[in-house]
């Protein structure tokens, strides 16, 4: 009867879907109409003279287009314990720090059961067409999810990071029950204050209950190869702790060490199996399927930054197929893949048209400069434009920009199906040259395969423009994962060079008004130190994005990688 109940819920999750989708721009406007009917009486909304008018015409005409920095003289008011209507009707009583990794900077972003719900709606429909595609029988999650603690600012709000928001909702635990993926790991574990004792915890609970794990997720990709990375290193404990039935004395949370006790008791023929299986594996090759037989697919953010990750995470899933989850950001959710089968190199989310009030900047290329034109509604996209993404949400976003941008690739029913492409920012810039994360990751991935050769590869890697000589250059870091010659670096080195590709950074090398790109290698760990570092921020490791350019402000980061370079090269391209 229960999995009756199950199965017509998830039916009409996709019949709600497809109802949706078809009818997106009347969803819009009822969605855009809700938010600003419930937070008529902000203070924001107000000044801006809407007059109680919601029609998408008269709130394109009276509100402008934001970035969180136009914002954020009204949330630190918020966040200061002001509880009149500032940006919404009902006072906003909890905040979500950003990681601040992908702009260099925390941001607080106001949170409340609203965004909660539209959390369940996604995961909701995710879930439905990915248990089409791979269905789940009751079985149980290997997530790596990070918990920080919730505190209260000042004035009084409630402050964490959007994954401690979510996880710590009431609704949570029965949300995840219901998408049958309960984690395998005690509430104690997920939200400990200490993530390297949490990892190894939830690695513990994972080999515990390896019959019963169906999924192993995380919210990005880098934290799915960080934990199995980790596993290479404390695997032999892992073995001990459950060949006694006595947890290591690395985790020192007596609470956790209680909780983990419980589950715990002396169990050698499994300790043992997991021992043969761990020496038998070659360079730890398929380590996921011999760990957990019943996982069905792996589970994570796996596009943009994540893409860098894949080969590892292919590398540890042997035939476990790797799927990407949502595209959401700490300010709000986006879009769902429908699509679980498509690989994440050409995966593509759906725009969920009743999660929040969409727009669309479109980037044109005119005369050879990218050029931001007047947005547009959801419905009247480009199939092949790129456009930034401008979102209003129910908890006091209104038009702003996300700082990403999308590719629409095609319609489901009327509404956008979009390709993330990447952040908006020009990331390593001198003088004419323009160069994105894109433009970086292509050329990280061009000269790695020289080390591929070698089956050396690059485990993370960031960059930065060095001005401190004349002409200024960029600079590249490398974490690598074996001992690679002199001579392959250096090629490696002039590779990076010559596939940045953007006609300014080319006739700029060639007239020396940028200097020759330098590769530094780092020592092993260092990414680890620089994810340690923003965790120490009160960053979740679950929303970790390395990176990809260190700016001149980011001392900290950068200090972190000048300490640990061990050697670089210069490239000899365009001499
Ligand atoms: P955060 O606010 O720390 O959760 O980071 C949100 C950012 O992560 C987004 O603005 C995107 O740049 C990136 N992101 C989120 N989901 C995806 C996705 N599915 N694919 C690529 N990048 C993503």
């Amino acid at each position: 009867m229960k999995e009756i109940t199950e199965k017509f819920d998830m039916e009409k999750v996709i019949e709600e879907f497809e109802r949706l989708t078809k009818d997106a721009e009347n969803v819009q406007k009822e969605t855009l109409k809700r938010i600003l009917e419930e937070n008529a009486s902000a203070e924001y909304l107000q000044s801006l003279g809407l007059n109680g008018r919601t029609d998408p015409e008269s709130f394109k005409a009276c509100v402008p287009l934001v970035t969180y920095k136009d914002l954020e003289p009204y949330i630190n008011r918020i966040v200061d314990g002001d509880v009149s209507p500032i940006l919404t009707g009902k006072p906003i009583t909890a905040i979500s720090l950003s990681s601040g990794t992908s702009q260099g900077k925390q941001k607080c972003i106001p949170w409340n059961d609203e965004l909660f719900e539209t959390t369940v709606q996604i995961y909701q429909t995710s879930f439905a067409f990915r248990n089409k595609e791979f269905p789940i029988q009751n079985g149980k999650a290997l997530s790596f999810i990070y918990s920080s603690k919730l505190s209260q600012t000042k004035g009084g709000v409630t402050a964490g990071t959007a994954t401690a928001n979510v996880f710590s909702h009431p609704g949570y635990r029965h949300t995840m029950q219901a998408l049958k993926s309960p984690s395998v790991s005690p509430d104690e574990v997920i939200f400990s204050p200490d993530f390297q004792q949490t990892l190894y915890c939830h690695l513990l609970c994972g080999l515990l209950f390896r019959e019963e794990v169906s999924l192993i997720s995380a919210p990005f990709a880098h934290s799915l190869v960080n934990a199995f990375r980790t596993f290479e290193q404390v695997w032999e404990e892992l073995v001990t702790d459950i060949r006694e039935g006595v947890l290591s004395s690395r985790i020192t949370h007596p609470f956790i060490r209680t909780a983990m006790s419980k589950l715990l008791t002396p169990n050698p023929e499994l300790a043992n199996l997991i021992h043969k299986k761990c020496i038998g594996l070659s360079n730890w090759y398929g380590l996921i399927p011999e760990l957990f037989p019943n996982a069905k697919y792996l589970l994570g953010i796996m596009t943009g930054s994540m893409e860098h990750y894949l080969k590892k995470l292919r590398h540890y899933a042997g035939e476990v197929p790797l799927v990407t989850s949502e595209y959401g950001s700490s300010e709000g959710w986006i879009a769902s893949n429908v699509n679980p089968k498509v690989a994440p190199e050409f995966a593509t989310y759906v725009v969920l048209p009743q999660i929040a009030y969409f727009e669309f900047i479109p980037l044109k290329q005119l005369d050879g400069t990218k050029v931001e034109l007047e947005p547009v509604g959801l419905t009247d996209v480009k199939i092949g434009e790129e456009y930034e993404v401008v979102f209003t949400n129910p908890a006091g976003l209104y038009r702003y920009k996300l700082g990403d941008v999308v590719k629409v690739i095609g319609l489901r029913n009327s509404t956008p199906e979009i390709r993330f492409i990447r952040r908006n920012n020009l990331m390593l810039t001198i003088n004419i040259d323009k160069n994105t994360e894109v433009d970086l990751q292509l050329s990280v991935e061009t000269a790695s395969k020289l080390l591929a050769e070698e089956k050396i590869e690059v485990i993370d890697y960031t960059s930065y423009i060095d001005l401190s000589k004349e002409p200024g250059h960029y600079v590249i870091f490398w974490e690598i994962s074996g001992e690679a010659s002199d001579d392959v670096l250096d090629e490696c080195c002039t590779c990076l060079d010559k596939s940045f590709v953007d006609l300014g950074y080319v006739s700029s090398r060639k007239v020396k008004g940028i200097g020759a790109l330098e590769l530094r290698l780092v020592r092993k760990g260092t990414f680890q130190k620089i994810l340690e570092h923003y965790v120490g921020l009160g960053a979740s490791a679950a929303q970790f994005k390395t990176p990809r350019c260190i700016g001149p402000t980011n001392t900290k980061v950068l200090q972190i990688l000048l300490e640990n370079v061990v050697k670089n090269y210069i490239s000899s391209a365009y001499n």
